[in-house]
């Protein structure tokens, strides 16, 4: 195996995805390089890992190509774990990507506010899923990245819920934090690393 598509057109995935796998001589093909996007599949699944097999199998079987799909979000103890797996849609709100962040984000603060500091760990979860075009599923990881909401958002890097999730004793969010950084230490790096023995496991057997 030397190539897989990542099943996101999210590009801030597809850098981050790269950043880890590429080295390993893997190409990570983005939705955007094919002739055809296939249709998204919907996301019904109740946890993270039902979503991330449902988009690489739903991938994988439109296009032919093993390919990795993650889901991903924020779960937010004092909510309950919300917003989950409904982090990319949770308020509501239709449109393009920032406007949809903006909006949830506007609702995590009106959620969480009177809550105190204390009481507001969250953590960002990535679920990963690897799938032939048959179905098969070829390895599965999660990872976590915890911290604290904040109510005043800081940051200008990465994208969602960012610049609302504080590192605690840090002082930083993860919208301040430089994108090798983020990649070194965040939910989906720790996931994408995860999957990089078994990649490499696979195109041995
Ligand atoms: P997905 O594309 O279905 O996995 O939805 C993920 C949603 O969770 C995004 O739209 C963001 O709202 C949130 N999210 C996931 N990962 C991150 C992250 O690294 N930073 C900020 N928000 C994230």
């Amino acid at each position: 195996m030397d190539e897989i598509l990542l099943a996101s057109g999210n590009p801030h995935k597809l850098e981050e995805v790269r950043a880890v796998l590429e080295p390993l001589g893997l190409r990570v093909v983005g939705l955007d390089e094919l002739e055809t996007v296939p249709e998204e599949p919907e996301e019904d699944g109740l946890t993270f890992e039902a979503n991330a097999r449902i988009k690489a199998i739903a991938y994988a079987h439109a296009t032919g190509r093993v390919s990795l799909a993650d889901d991903s979000g924020l779960e937010v103890d004092a909510l309950g774990g919300q917003p989950g797996v409904r982090s990319a849609r949770w308020s509501g709100v239709e449109g393009e990507r920032d406007v949809r962040d903006a909006a949830n984000n506007r609702k995590l603060v009106e959620s969480l506010r009177g809550v105190p500091e204390a009481d507001r760990a969250a953590r960002f979860v990535c679920a990963m899923c690897l799938a032939t075009p048959d179905g098969t599923i070829l390895a599965e990881t999660r990872g976590t990245f915890e911290g604290v909401v904040t109510l005043e958002p800081r940051g200008e890097n990465g994208f969602g819920y960012d610049p609302h999730l504080l590192l605690p004793g840090e002082g930083r969010t993860s919208a301040e934090l430089p994108p090798g950084e983020k990649n070194a230490r965040s939910h989906r790096g720790v996931a994408t690393r995860a999957m990089a023995p078994l990649i490499e496991a696979l195109g041995r057997s």
